[in-house]
């Protein structure tokens, strides 16, 4: 999987924005309320998984690549096969 492209700035601030929409409980000591922990060495947002409901991030953060011409580019081969890939990301 390292050849995920870096994500460009401006979107983590998007991402940041998806992972505070989708918490499912208000206090949180493991990421202090953000909704994540970091990010990776793609830029990618590390949700937190003791309050932010993961799958809802993902199809949320889905839509928006699909919505976003620059990062469909970038990601939506990601996407294309969403059941195969989800249950490799599983097991
Ligand atoms: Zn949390």
């Amino acid at each position: 999987m390292d050849d995920i492209p870096r994500l460009p700035e401006q979107y983590l601030e998007k991402a940041k924005d998806l992972a505070r929409l989708h918490r499912k409980k208000k206090n949180c000591k493991a990421c202090y309320d953000r909704g994540y922990l970091g990010t990776n060495e793609q830029n990618l947002l590390v949700t937190c998984h003791k309050c932010v409901d993961g799958d809802e991030v993902t199809k949320a953060w889905c839509s928006l690549v699909r919505e976003t011409p620059e990062l469909d580019a970038m990601y939506g081969d990601y996407f294309e096969d969403d059941d195969s890939k989800k249950t490799a990301a599983v097991s």
